[in-house]
């Protein structure tokens, strides 16, 4: 009987195991949450070559199904190195442009360059290596702080982790606690707040040390010293880096180089925070209710 029972469970563990091991993995974030095709490469795929990270979004509309536009068609380019944000109204199709530029499903029409290479015709590891995600919720493995970083690099050194955490503003924070970076943490361990992970989830980004990064800003409200905290860890990773942000919060990019606005399947407006402003429209009505709010 106990045999019996022992297999079932020790089953339920491996498929337990891999289910945590899939949600942790961050780039896997945006694809558990759909039901879409697999998505092959093509048979003569090459891999991506980085340099630099210019991303270029030609015309690209895009569906889920084919009676419900997503994406009209919209172009935007980010320089290597530059940081783009997008903002616009919960639905409006934000997160959309992330899981394209990902390649989680092809584009309906137009096409996604980096480097001017199209996404469709590399290797998909190669793309996805060269795309570092920081998700809204980061999943925590119930094992230390240092590995739940390493987790992207487990041969990174302490030297590299710790580089890691101080770009990502959460090495003081470890340093705090009685075990430093041998503390564990996840629903067993010390359980740490949204802030602190998404934090946990910047410094495994830079362990992994991608051209590109994708910052999908949690919509949970944080306190103003944690939400600070962020915005630095934020302003460090993005020098050199080729970022893109899924903002909610108008304060976290004011120091973008180019802000699209979305709404009804397009960019209606682009610009700098201050060009925006002055442009007195939706951008400037957002911020100004987001003011009012704080
Ligand atoms: P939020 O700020 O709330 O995260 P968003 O601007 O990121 O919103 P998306 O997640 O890109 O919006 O969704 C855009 C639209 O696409 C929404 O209307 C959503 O219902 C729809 N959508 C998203 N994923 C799928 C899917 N897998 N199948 C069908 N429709 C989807």
């Amino acid at each position: 009987f106990l045999l019996q029972l022992f297999i079932p469970l020790n089953f339920l563990g491996v498929v337990y195991r891999s289910v945590k091991y899939a949600l942790a993995d961050m780039d896997l974030m945006f694809k558990l949450l759909d039901n879409q095709p697999e998505i092959q490469d093509h048979p003569q795929a090459q891999p991506l070559q980085v340099n630099g990270g210019a991303v270029c979004f030609e015309e690209v509309s895009f569906h889920y199904q084919p009676d419900r536009p997503i994406l009209a068609p919209l172009s935007f380019t980010i320089p290597a190195g530059h940081k783009v944000a997008i903002v616009g109204a919960s639905g409006a199709g934000k997160s959309t442009v992330a899981r394209l530029l990902l390649r989680f499903y092809d584009v309906t029409t137009g096409r996604i360059l980096i480097n001017g290479q199209d996404i469709r015709h590399v290797t998909q590891a190669s793309l996805r290596a060269a795309i570092g995600v920081v998700p809204q919720d980061t999943v925590l493995f119930n094992d230390t702080i240092r590995y739940n970083i390493a987790y992207a690099r487990p041969q990174a050194s302490q030297a590299e982790i710790v580089t890691a955490a101080q770009l990502a503003n959460i090495h003081t924070f470890i340093e705090s606690l009685p075990q430093g970076y041998d503390t564990t943490v996840g629903e067993r361990g010390l359980k740490l707040s949204g802030g602190e992970k998404q934090r946990v989830a910047i410094a495994r980004a830079m362990l992994k040390c991608p051209q590109i990064l994708i910052f999908d800003e949690a919509t949970s409200s944080l306190d103003s010293h944690s939400e600070q905290l962020i915005q630095t860890a934020l302003s460090q990773v993005a020098v050199n880096h080729t970022t893109l942000v899924i903002a909610h919060r108008l304060s976290t990019i004011v120091d973008a180089q180019q802000i699209l606005v979305m709404e009804q399947r397009q960019i209606i407006e682009q610009g700098t925070h201050i060009k925006l402003l002055n442009a007195n429209g939706v951008y400037a009505a957002m911020w100004a209710r987001q003011q009012e709010e704080k």
